[in-house]
């Protein structure tokens, strides 16, 4: 099929330019209000100075241009890292096959957590909490404290009272145990966080940006409980919205065996 004389634009061509359009379009929704976008426009104009450039005949503007976009390319990649790896997770998460991979926590862990959150919002201690699924973090956590311990609220307690050596960072919960603490997380540069929060939940949102985790937050100035997941923040959660967050993001699905337990069990 052809649409013009001197073009040979078929369904093929124009698929191909719908699918290149909505991949720029997309990449431009990821790099809106960043700092990328400058370097996007930079790169531009490289470009049309390099194509004047070459059409004037003048090689060695030319030669040095050239070399100039060949360093460019890997310059790029180091540069925007952080960025193609939240691409690509992006990408890898909205397929099927990353369900697989689900966190599932016990009902007992989430009773746990829950029951700590509860009193360390009430006495205004902070804290975060991060849930991984299995050898997921491994970095991170080998770079925090290691622990290898039962998940119980009087120790989620214990460890983020102020004033003890390990009540910075993060907690890192992996299959029904807490791994680690005081784990340093990536802080999130997304400029569209509220600045009423700081680097505890600016952290949170950081490490749920490029990883397949759930977060819960405590806030120290506020005693507000926060979770955050996918790159998103959720301000403000009562007690009964946070365990029903709990169960549909982390929680295992009940076996027979389970659900009378489940459905009896009163708040
Ligand atoms: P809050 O509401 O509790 O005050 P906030 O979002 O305002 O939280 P800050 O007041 O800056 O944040 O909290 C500082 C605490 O957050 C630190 O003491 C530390 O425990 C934790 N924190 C800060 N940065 C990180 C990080 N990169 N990784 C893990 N924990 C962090
Ligand atoms: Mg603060």
């Amino acid at each position: 099929m052809t649409f013009f004389g001197f073009l040979d634009f078929g369904l093929k061509e124009l698929i191909e330019t719908l699918l290149i359009a909505g991949a720029l379009y997309y990449l431009y929704t990821l790099i809106r209000g960043t700092f990328a976008i400058s370097v996007f426009f930079g790169l531009i104009i490289i470009f049309s100075v390099n194509a004047i450039v070459s059409v004037l005949g003048l090689t060695t503007i030319n030669f040095i241009l050239l070399r100039i976009t060949d360093v460019g390319i890997l310059a790029l990649v180091i540069l925007f890292q952080p960025e193609i790896r939240k691409l690509l997770y992006r990408i890898g998460h909205n397929t099927s096959f990353d369900r697989f991979f689900k966190t599932n926590e016990s009902n007992q862990v989430i009773e746990e957590v829950i029951s700590a959150v509860k009193s360390m919002s009430r006495v205004k201690t902070g804290a975060l909490i991060v849930f991984a699924r299995a050898s997921a973090l491994q970095d991170l956590v080998d770079a925090g404290h290691r622990i290898d311990a039962v998940v119980s609220s009087q120790l989620i307690e214990t460890i983020f009272q102020k004033d003890t050596p390990l009540h910075d960072g993060a907690l890192v919960i992996r299959d029904d145990r807490i791994v680690a603490a005081s784990c340093y997380l990536p802080i999130s540069q997304n400029p569209n966080i509220s600045s009423v929060f700081g680097t505890r939940h600016r952290a949170a949102v950081g490490i749920s940006e490029t990883n397949n985790v759930f977060v819960v937050i405590v806030s120290e100035e506020t005693g507000r409980i926060s979770v955050s997941k996918n790159g998103s923040l959720t301000s403000g959660l009562t007690i009964q919205k946070l365990r029903k967050e709990m169960e549909a993001q982390i929680g295992k699905e009940p076996t027979e065996n389970e659900v009378s337990f489940t459905e009896t069990k009163k708040e």
